[in-house]
């Protein structure tokens, strides 16, 4: 990972004009010049107030035909002075200190206020699925259904419209709640896709228990899956695996061409990653889904020589 503009024990300020989107920090937890860690759960309730979150979109692309299927919603802190911090900074903490629930329904509002937006400006984007990441804590209470299902009302949406994407680890934490929640959101019409498969502990038994519509593979066995080792077998049995379940199978964390061209030869028909699309603003996202067909060209594609590590 390629870390810009701090190190591990200082951050470096930077000014307003600095600020640039493709700077993200993507550390875990930062410390001040005095050895403080940062942020505290005060920064984010504060952050929070001054509506300093925003989401990010990276496009889901089918791979065949480069058509933006959906798109995920990313958090970034847009801080005044520090600039553009990635959730890992900051989502554990919110997890640990419970504001991961107030933060999570301003991301989930956030991300139906935009589907709605899309829709108004073009019809056609009614059909466009954006997934949003639930963590732990917000899974493990039931209440977050009514509060979906009070979001879809309010913004006229299909629930179809709608993905909630979830680990494995967040399901294992509570099963019982997090089993009513699912049964709860897949009667809803809400798409379920589980997050980083293949991570986790007993992802078969998840499989068999739940019907998840979208099963995304892991980047770290697309990272790995062009090196000759059993990455790609993997992935190959993942693709399968989900095949014969019925379930779409979206790759993640494309970031070469090699890695394209097996994923393509291997039958998996979606995916997502900086060589297809980094995250993006909203305003970027959306001159994309303005494209003809929603087909991005593959001039746009970032060949293997971009610096890609660490930026999003
Ligand atoms: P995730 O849900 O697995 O999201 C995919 C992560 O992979 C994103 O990192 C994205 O920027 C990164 N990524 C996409 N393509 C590539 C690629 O080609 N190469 C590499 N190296 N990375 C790629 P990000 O945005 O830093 O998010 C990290 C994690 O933070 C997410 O993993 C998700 O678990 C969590 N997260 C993000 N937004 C939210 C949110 O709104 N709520 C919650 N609870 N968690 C969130
Ligand atoms: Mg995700
Ligand atoms: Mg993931």
């Amino acid at each position: 990972m390629r870390h810009k503009s701090f190190s591990r024990r200082g951050v470096g300020l930077k000014s307003h004009a600095q600020l640039q989107h493709s700077e993200l920090l993507l550390v875990p937890r930062l410390q001040n010049l005095d050895g403080e860690q940062w942020p505290t759960p005060h920064d984010l309730y504060t952050a929070l107030g001054n509506q300093e979150f925003v989401l990010f979109y990276q496009p889901e692309i089918e791979l065949a035909t480069h058509r933006i299927v959906g798109v995920e919603a990313l958090i970034r802190w847009r801080h005044p002075q520090r600039g553009l911090i990635g959730p890992a900074a900051f989502i554990p903490l919110a997890e640990e200190c419970g504001l991961i629930l107030e933060i999570g329904r301003w991301g989930l509002g956030e991300a139906c206020r935009q589907i709605r937006a899309w829709k108004v400006m073009d019809p056609s984007l009614g059909r466009l699925r954006v997934c949003v990441n639930l963590s732990t804590r917000e899974f493990a209470k039931e209440d977050i259904c009514d509060y979906i299902g009070e979001l879809l009302d309010e913004h006229s949406l299909d629930a179809m419209q709608l993905g909630v994407e979830v680990t494995e680890t967040s399901l294992m934490t509570n099963i019982i709640t997090a089993s009513g929640v699912l049964n709860r959101l897949r009667e809803m019409g809400v798409a379920l896709l589980m997050d980083d498969f293949g991570t986790g502990y007993s992802s078969l038994n998840y499989l068999q228990s739940f019907c998840f519509d979208v099963l995304k593979i892991d980047r770290s066995f697309v990272n790995r899956m062009t090196e000759g080792n059993n990455a790609e077998k993997i992935v190959q049995v993942i693709i399968e695996l989900a095949r014969v379940l019925n379930m779409e199978v979206i790759a993640e964390g494309i970031e070469t061409m090699e890695q394209y061209k097996s994923l393509t030869r291997l039958g998996c028909r979606y995916g997502q990653g900086f060589l297809l699309a980094r995250p993006l603003p909203v305003d970027e996202v959306t001159q994309l889904l303005q494209l003809p067909g929603k087909i991005l060209p593959e001039t746009s594609f970032a060949y293997d020589h971009a610096p890609l590590r660490g930026i999003a």
